[in-house]
């Protein structure tokens, strides 16, 4: 579809036709494009570009990856289908695998998955076929099922686009949960440790150069960004930015000129 390059929601429909050719390939599933409608609500209500309270929490997601033993990135489809290079990059970056994790999984799916990774530039994909043949306590969905060379043995996860069960179960087994999501309010943003109140387009990219940044850091510097944040803070700025948004929004002039 052409969007002209004039059109005031550009952005947003080139996402959305994202989604939809991942779907067409196999990558996302139709719930997953349920999911990022739910998503597309809360990117209005914070502006549709990253605020202070994401960039915060993108700095100690990036010093907890780059402090982590053993980091894992768990890829589900609609991320795949929206920052599939980019997931790619920052992972070389981190150090950090990358593990295919799906709610609705079938091995095809799995693979088209991997694959488009691959295509992507990655050279391992964990969680595929008998690969994910560890399970997670506590979890009914499919899943519960991971790589015990990957989600199972590490000690930081970052999960974008996640369920609020599985952050759960994450965090019941010790690991450092980080979550990207734009519902400051959903039981995966409330449950994580570190929660990047976020579109993953413009999340991942940033993530991206704060590891550049950090990288050549030291580990008691890194330890000190991580000391001094706070996710309950986090939450609670980007629910008050909403209400002021809307505040201001709602003693101002609302309706559009139209001539
Ligand atoms: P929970 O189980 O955590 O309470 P949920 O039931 O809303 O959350 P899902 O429907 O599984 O979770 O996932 C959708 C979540 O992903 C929503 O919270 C939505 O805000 C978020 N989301 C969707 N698209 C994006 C995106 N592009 N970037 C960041 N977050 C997104």
């Amino acid at each position: 579809m052409h969007i002209p390059p004039t059109h005031p929601r550009r952005e947003s429909l080139i996402i959305r036709e994202k989604l939809v050719e991942g779907f067409k390939r196999g990558i996302v599933v139709a719930e997953g494009l349920i999911a990022h409608g739910r998503g597309e609500c809360f990117d209005y209500l914070i502006g549709e570009s990253t605020q202070e309270f994401a960039i915060r929490a993108i700095e100690a997601a990036v010093a907890s990856l780059l402090l982590a033993k053993y980091p894992v990135i768990s890829v589900n489809g609609n991320t795949a289908a929206l920052v599939p290079g980019e997931i790619v990059e920052l992972a070389h970056l981190l150090n950090a695998k990358i593990e295919v994790n799906l709610f609705y999984r079938t091995r095809e799916r799995e693979e088209t998955i991997a694959n488009w990774l691959k295509k992507h530039g990655a050279t391992e994909i964990l969680g595929v076929g008998e690969d994910a043949s560890a399970t997670i306590p506590e979890l009914f969905s499919e899943r519960r099922r991971v790589s015990p060379r990957g989600i199972l043995i590490a000690d930081v996860v970052m999960v974008p686009l996640e369920d609020g069960d599985r952050t759960e179960a994450l965090r019941k087994m010790n690991k450092t949960v980080i979550a990207i999501d734009l519902n400051p309010l959903s039981r995966t943003a409330r449950s994580a440790n570190i929660t990047i109140v976020d579109n993953v387009v413009r999340a991942i990219p940033q993530m991206i150069n704060k590891a550049r940044e950090l990288k050549n850091k030291s580990r008691s510097e890194l330890e000190e960004i991580l000391k001094n944040y706070d996710n309950n803070r986090t939450l609670q700025e980007a629910l008050r930015f909403i209400n002021k948004r809307l505040m201001e929004l709602s003693s101002s002039q609302i309706t559009l000129s139209i001539k």
